[in-house]
């Protein structure tokens, strides 16, 4: 009996290996398919969430390097981009395809980029993105003073720049918008940056104006906590969600209502948060 028990044991081992090594495989192959379908959903998530319309962008950056990172990104994106290394052959380009959109270097070998900057809103209203290394926000403020609508400061990532190019042409696209946005009984204006309920002022702080108009100009679609900082706070990485939560309580509280009684601002649970008109 012994002797059986011995000569079954390396069978039972071997067996438990074999059993261990299909296990392992069918761990690899669920761990494969869980990022595959990661992936998927992060695509997916992309496309939705960060689809804009195409533009024809001009890039105008010295560095060959930063210049053909911005110009694949861009181009992947969809829009149609045309480059430039110097401040001369930028302004003729800008000039001679009016582009929707122009991202300019500050720091250029034949012209400094504010000199630029305004030769270029002296022949057009293009909307410009400066890339600058200076982060000193009076730099910023006299960069935007002098004409560009956002500001990228160096360096900053894929992710960044994706995002500013979207909120300018999203800003161009709501800037043709005739009036304020009505949801319900709730108006934004943005020119007057005026929110009313019921005809009352709201009498909101800066930054929950803009979470307000952010939401309102996607009603009924929810905003990730994410890309409310991102966009709003211009804080695509750091910042905490903690701070929307934060400004969405107080919104609620301005409007009336709470997050156990929601009516116009609605959490969805893990995703983020909506505006809808609640009597819709
Ligand atoms: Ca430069």
């Amino acid at each position: 009996m012994a002797t059986a028990a011995a000569a079954a044991q390396p069978a039972t081992s071997r067996n438990l290996c074999r059993i261990r090594l299909i296990v392992r495989v069918l761990e690899l192959a669920a761990f494969q398919e869980y990022v595959k379908e990661s992936l998927r959903r992060v695509r997916r998530d992309r496309t939705n969430a960060y689809s804009f319309p195409m533009a024809s962008v001009v890039i105008i950056e010295d560095e060959q390097r930063i210049r053909e990172l911005m110009a694949r990104v861009l181009a992947a994106a969809g829009h149609d981009v045309a480059s430039s290394s110097t401040a001369m052959e930028g302004l003729q380009a800008v000039v001679n395809s009016a582009p929707d959109l122009v991202i300019l270097d500050m720091g250029l070998p034949d012209l400094d980029g504010a000199e630029l900057l305004k030769m270029m809103r002296a022949v057009s209203q293009v909307p410009i993105i400066v890339a600058t290394a200076r982060s000193e926000d009076r730099d910023i403020i006299r960069t935007l003073d002098s004409g560009a609508d956002d500001y990228l400061v160096k360096p900053f990532s894929v992710e960044q720049l994706e995002a500013r190019v979207r909120a300018v042409l999203r800003r161009v696209a709501s800037g043709s918008r005739t009036g304020p946005i009505t949801i319900g009984h709730l108006t934004l204006d943005a020119a007057a940056r005026e929110a009313r309920l019921d005809g009352e002022q709201l009498g909101l702080s800066p930054k929950e104006f803009d979470v307000l108009y952010f939401l309102a100009e996607r009603s009924g679609e929810v905003v990730s906590k994410r890309e409310l900082l991102a966009e709003v706070w211009r804080q695509p990485y750091g910042g905490s969600e903690k701070t929307v939560d934060v400004h969405i309580s107080w919104l609620r509280k301005k409007l009336g209502e709470s997050a156990a009684e929601s009516r116009y601002l609605q959490t969805v649970f893990g995703v983020g948060v909506k505006l809808v008109d609640p009597d819709a």
